[in-house]
């Protein structure tokens, strides 16, 4: 008897005969070369937010942390369990990935549970109060619940690229005196694009949203200050 749930069983099977069979040499020349994935993903463990399937990208081309609300906890070298900084250290230090996207949503229960207060258990209440700086930043206009929501959803997107100090302490490659991740920042949202950098084509996908902060490292590290 599996320990798979049988939807789980029927999807690798429909995998292995299909997408498998059909890129053998794309998995088999990942498994022979390891991964080279240019961009880092830093995402939501809500199940409707996949990065794959939203940047409709293949095996090998993202590395992806998850986390619930897509937050970034700040450095903290202080001999605990730090998963998001050992992915972070990883991604830059060792596959050297040239981007990264901290890839937020809407309707993320992480948002709504620490804005009605309600992030309770051992571990969530906690992890979730790394809100509280975005929420104290952003003002409050007595508007709805749905709008301070979506607000808050926003601010605390840029998690990595708002607060750039945090990121090259993570890591040495970011050390370099000529590295300066403020001045590569840009961050686009579903419809339209934000930023100082670079404008990018609005993204369609009706009022689902999807909102980004990204930075390139590529760019960073050609930088001069
Ligand atoms: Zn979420």
């Amino acid at each position: 008897m599996s320990l798979l749930p049988q939807r789980l069983r029927d999807g690798y099977t429909t995998f292995r005969n299909g997408r498998l069979a059909a890129e053998q040499g794309r998995y088999r020349e990942l498994a022979i070369r390891g991964q080279t994935p240019e961009t880092m993903v830093i995402g939501c463990c809500d199940s409707r937010v996949s990065p794959e399937v939203i940047f409709h990208v293949g095996p090998g081309e993202l590395f992806v942390m998850r986390n619930a609300g897509n937050l970034v906890p700040p450095y903290s070298p202080d001999g605990a369990y730090h998963g998001v900084s050992s992915a972070l250290e990883y991604a830059v230090t060792m596959l050297q990935v040239r981007h990264i996207v901290v890839l937020g949503h809407a309707r993320c229960g992480g948002v709504r549970a620490f804005a009605d207060d309600a992030a309770g258990g051992e571990f969530i209440g906690k992890w979730m109060s790394l809100l509280a700086p975005v929420a104290a930043a952003i003002e409050t206009h007595g508007e709805g619940l749905d709008s301070y929501l979506t607000r808050l959803e926003q601010a605390s997107v840029p998690g990595v690229a708002a607060k750039p100090a945090d990121v090259p302490l993570h890591s040495q490659a970011l050390r370099k005196p000529h590295a300066h991740p403020a001045r590569r920042l840009f961050r686009c949202r579903v419809g339209r694009a934000v930023g100082a950098r670079r404008r990018k084509p609005a993204l369609r996908a009706g009022h689902a949203a999807f909102f980004f902060a990204a930075m390139s490292l590529r760019l960073i590290r050609h930088s001069a200050i």
